[in-house]
C-alpha cells in the first residue's frame, strides 16, 4: 500500500476515514452519481509540527490557489476537501486521491495542497469555506459541510406545495418521530439560484443560521454537522422522512402525519428546541 500521512496520525487518519466511509454511504442510496456531491472537513486541530512544516504541492507550476474572497475566520486552518472531479465512490476507496488536505494561506484569500498529492478540492470550495468561515464565526462545533443529492428530498422541492421551509419541515417531522429527534432544527428551503454562484451561496449562509440542512430547489441539500457522520445521519433521517411521505401516498393515500400536539409532546420529551410548531 502506497504511504500516507495518514499512517502515524491515528486520528487524522480516523475522521478522514469517516468521510470515506459516508462518500460510500452516498453513492451506494443513489446520491452521489458521477462527481456529484462535496465535502470539507476542518482538520485543523488534528495538524501537527511535521505536517505544518511540510512544502505546499505544485500543480501546473504554482503552489498558491485563490478562493476567489477573503475569509477572514480561516486564517491558520486546515482542511480535508473532495477534489474536483473526483466521485465520492473513488474518494470512499482511497480519500487521500479523492482528496487533499489543504492549508489556508495568511491572507485568508488563497489556500496551498498539502497531502498526499495535488488533488485540487472541489470547485465548490469558496461555498463550503464560506461555510465553514461562518460556523467558525459564530462560535460552532461544527467542524463538516456537506453536499449530496438526495433522491427523494429534491423530487419534493419539484412540488410547489413544499417549496417552504415550514411545509418541509413540518411534513417531515409528521413523518416518524426519530426525524423530529434528531433533525430538531428541521430543513430550510432556498429557492432555484444557479449552482457554483455567489448568490447561492449567501442565500446559504442566510439560512444555515437557522438549520443544519438546507435544500436547494431542484438541486440537493447542504448540511452542517460536528462530523461527516452527523453531517449524513441528518440528512439520512430527513430523507428518510421523504421516504415515508412517498410510500403512504404509493399506497394511494395522503399520509395523516402527525398532529402538531403530537409533535409538541416529543419536542417536550426529547428536550428540543421548541420550533417551527405554531
Ligand atoms: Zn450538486
Amino acid at each position: 500500500m502506497k504511504k500516507t500521512v495518514l499512517d502515524s496520525r491515528p486520528q487524522l487518519a480516523a475522521c478522514i476515514g469517516e468521510c470515506a466511509e459516508v462518500a460510500g454511504y452516498l453513492w451506494e442510496k443513489g446520491w452521489a452519481e458521477r462527481n456529484g456531491g462535496n465535502m470539507t472537513f476542518n482538520v485543523t486541530d488534528l495538524i501537527d509540527n511535521d505536517l505544518r512544516l511540510l512544502p505546499a504541492l505544485e500543480y501546473n507550476g504554482r503552489t498558491e490557489f485563490s478562493i476567489g474572497k477573503s475569509l477572514p475566520h480561516l486564517t491558520g486552518c486546515w482542511f480535508y476537501a473532495k477534489g474536483t472531479g473526483r466521485r465520492m465512490r473513488d474518494l470512499a476507496r482511497d480519500p487521500m486521491q479523492g482528496g487533499c488536505i489543504i492549508r489556508i494561506t495568511d491572507d485568508c484569500a488563497h489556500y496551498e495542497m498539502v497531502a498526499d498529492a495535488p488533488v485540487l478540492p472541489t470547485s465548490e470550495l469558496p461555498s463550503h469555506l464560506a461555510l465553514q468561515d461562518y460556523l467558525i464565526g459564530s462560535g460552532s462545533k461544527y467542524k463538516a459541510t456537506l453536499h449530496t443529492h438526495p433522491i427523494e428530498l429534491v423530487a419534493l422541492s419539484h412540488i410547489r406545495r413544499f417549496c417552504s421551509s415550514e411545509e418541509l419541515t413540518r411534513t417531515l417531522w409528521s413523518m416518524i418521530p426519530e426525524t423530529l429527534a434528531f433533525a430538531p432544527l428541521g430543513l430550510g428551503f432556498i429557492p432555484f439560484t444557479n449552482p457554483g454562484t455567489v448568490e447561492l451561496a449567501d442565500a446559504t449562509l442566510k439560512e444555515i443560521a437557522h438549520y443544519d440542512v438546507v435544500l436547494w430547489e431542484k438541486h440537493g441539500t447542504v448540511a452542517v454537522g460536528s462530523d461527516m457522520m452527523d453531517a449524513f445521519d441528518q440528512t439520512d433521517v430527513l430523507n428518510k422522512a421523504a421516504c415515508i411521505y412517498r410510500a403512504a401516498l404509493a399506497f394511494g393515500s395522503e399520509p395523516e402525519g402527525m398532529t402538531d400536539a403530537q409533535m409538541k409532546g416529543i419536542q417536550d420529551l426529547f428536550h428540543l428546541p421548541k420550533e417551527r410548531l405554531g
